[in-house]
Order: C-alpha cells, then structure tokens, then sequence
C-alpha cells in the first residue's frame, strides 16, 4: 500500500507497517531477539549488508521498524531511529555526530536531563557546550566558533513556553554548516514539523505525548537518510540504547490516536490559559496560544496550535503555589507530560531544582510559577480541580 500521499491523520493509523501472511488487522508484535536465515548464503548477505533483512533485534525489529516508518512518515523524514528513551536518542545523535574537540550552542531552556548530559559527560569527552537564550538569535550567532558542529533547541521551552524562530535558526545553522537538531517533544509532528523549517534532525521522547498515556519510555530521532543511517543508527547498533519491540508496539498504538489527542489537549489548554489569565489570583499565564504572548504571531506561522503545557505565576511566592497544587484533588502531582492524565508541577522545587537559585530567577522559574501539562479528562473538572487552590490564595 502507497501511503506517502495521505494526510497526517491518516499516516499515523496506515503508515510504516507491512501485514504479515496472518492478514492481521491490528499490528503483530515481533518479540525475537534473533531471525533464522533460509541458508548460509542468506546469512552472509545479511550480515554483509547485501541482502537487507533482520539479523539481530538490537539494530533491527520488524515492530520497531513499523514504529520507525509511521513516526518518518508523519514528520517528513527519510529516515527514522527507534531507541530505548529520549535521553538516548540525544546520546545517540551527539556520538555519532561529533568528536572530540567539536562544539554545540544550545537553547538554555532545555530539559534538565539534556543539560546535564551536555555539561558533566559530553564535556568529559572533549565536547563542549555554549547555552544562549532560546529566542536571541544575534546570541546564537555570537556563540559559534570554527568548532562548532550543532545547534540544539526545544520549542515551545519548558517551562515558559517560549518559542523560536526554527526557520530562522535553521538559515543561520546553514550559513554556518551547523546542524540544527530539533526536540519537538512538546509539538510533536502534529503541532509542528522542524524539518519542513530547515531542521536537519528531529529529536523525541516517545515517553511523552507520542505514547500518551503514560506507559513507558522510549526516543527517536528522524531526518535524512545521510544523517540518521549510518551515523546514528550506525551508533546505536554498537552501542544498543535499542527500543524493546513490546515498547515499539505500544507506540505504534499511540501514533494511530496522536492527532486527534493533540487536537483535544490544545482545546483544553486554550481553555484554561484564557481562564487563568483573567482569574484574580493569577499574576501572569505562559501559553503560545494567548494574544499576551509575545511570539503569538510566531506561533501561528510555525505551529498548527499552541500544544498541551501552560504555565502561570499566582499573585505570591512559593506558599501560594504550593497551597495550589497541594488543593488539587484529582490533578497529578507530578513532573511527567503529555499524558492524558493531567499533572501539575512546581518547577523551581521539582524540575529545575537542581539549578542555582540565581540563575533560576533570571531564567524566570520563579517561586510562584506553576506548569500543567493539560490532560484529556473534562475540562470543567481540570478547572474545578486548580480553582479550589486559586480561591485559597484570593481569600
Ligand atoms: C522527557 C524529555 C526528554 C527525555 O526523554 P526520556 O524519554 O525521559 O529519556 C527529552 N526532552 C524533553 C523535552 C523531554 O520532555
């Protein structure tokens, strides 16, 4: 079946996955370390590379594959490598991409994990990395140097949702032959696809909206055939950071109902950015989809709508915003996003404590600061849940 010609929606249900003589209609799960070959001829030729076909299920996995290809197909890219989180699909990237000596300028607005991955290991390995402001592009511009191999952003950033320009990263990544290396954890190809904008590689945490409801972990990276193949798949298979056909599986499932989840998380979301911003205890609301915000225009260019995450600072410190995640009664108190429970979070005590106070405040993860990351259950109880928090602060 041709599937290149359908629309979104459509890829993420029919695309990536080839029926077995079993003519099932729900995908087969491959769970096999191995595959058998029909003769030593065979065998060889696999190995050699002369004949493709599974050999091994650390580098190839039919479930997995299937993974691959609808995940490629829904983002635009040739290519597509499954791995066993987000985090390692980050790794992955960086060790088949540079070396020793070589030099990254990143958003400083990433995902704590990545920051650490950049300054405490690929720092220990001769790679070095410079943090500019994720929407300043004269800064961008400032921190290359001769050495520099990659830019590497998330956009919106968490927790404050700003948003950068990708295609004018992506002009000034080309002008420098850097590559621009994408996380589009938060958009997703639904909301958002940087290859179309000029990334060379598109970054995921399975684990988040991909999955959706919160089952497991896994990562991905996709983009060209020339980058993702023998760089990063040529890494992986030595390395095996692999993704776990049950893991590709549930995925697989995830993609099928991705655009219409998103779709439903963005109304949400809209809904309650629009309720927070006039409620009297709030003091500011972080959501891409507000007139108030300031990449309002940019958003609309680039994204196809705001996405799942809002944050919003309560009129108070820290007392405030804990009197309202500790009056939640349904919400989740947790870290995790994209699912479709939802959860709240108190970032400059969970997610970004590790961070110096001071450079905390100057990054904008003040005391009062609070992210949900907006669930499928009603939103009239979403509402009600946060309301009771709010209304002990008004008082
Ligand atoms: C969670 C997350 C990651 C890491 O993904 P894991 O699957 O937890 O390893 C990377 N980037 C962003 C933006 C994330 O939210």
């Amino acid at each position: 079946m041709k599937t290149e010609a359908f629309e979104l929606e459509t890829l993420a249900i029919r695309a990536g996955y080839t029926q077995t003589a079993e003519l099932e209609n729900s995908e087969a799960i491959f769970p096999t370390s191995s595959f058998r070959f029909a003769s030593a001829q065979q065998a060889a030729d696999r190995f050699s590379g002369a004949e493709k076909g599974n050999v091994y299920s650390r580098f190839t996995n039919p479930t997995v594959r299937a993974f691959e290809n609808r995940l490629a197909a829904m983002e635009g890219g040739e290519s597509c490598v499954a791995t066993a989180s987000g985090m390692s699909a980050i790794l992955s990237t960086f060790m088949g991409h540079l070396k020793a000596g070589d030099h990254i300028v990143s958003s400083q607005s990433i995902f704590g994990t990545t920051k650490v991955l950049f300054t405490k290991y690929l720092a220990k390995f001769g790679v070095e990395t410079t943090f500019v402001a994720l929407t300043d592009l004269q800064a961008w511009e400032a921190a290359v140097r001769p050495n520099t191999k990659a830019f590497f952003c998330e956009t919106p950033s968490n927790p404050l949702t700003e948003i950068a320009d990708l295609s004018a990263l992506s002009k000034l990544a080309k002008g420098k032959s850097v590559l621009l290396v994408v996380d589009n954890c938060f958009c997703t190809p639904v909301l958002q696809k940087p290859l179309a904008l000029g990334a060379d590689l598109v970054i995921h945490s399975a684990t988040k909206f991909l999955d959706g409801q919160g089952r497991g972990i896994g990562g991905a990276v996709v983009g060209s055939s020339e980058l993702v193949e023998e760089p990063i798949r040529g890494f992986m298979r030595t390395a095996g950071p692999t993704m776990s056909p049950f893991n590709a599986w549930m995925f697989l499932k995830g993609l099928e109902t991705l655009p219409v989840r998103m779709e439903a998380h963005c109304h949400r979301a809209l809904a309650l950015a629009e309720w927070l911003e006039q409620h009297p205890a709030v003091e500011q609301v972080f959501y891409p989809g507000l007139p108030s915000h300031p990449q309002f225009e940019l958003m609309k260019k680039q994204q196809t709508a705001a996405g799942g995450l809002v944050s919003f600072r309560v009129k108070g410190g820290r007392e405030a915003a804990w009197k309202v995640v500790d009056a939640t009664q349904m919400l989740s108190i947790t870290a995790n996003l994209g699912d479709v429970k939802t959860s709240i979070t108190h970032p400059a005590t969970t997610t970004h404590s590790r961070i110096s106070p001071d450079e905390r405040e100057r990054s904008g993860i003040t005391e009062n600061l609070l992210r949900i990351s907006v669930g499928l259950e009603s939103f009239v109880d979403i509402q009600a849940d946060i309301q009771r928090g709010l209304d002990l602060i008004s008082q």
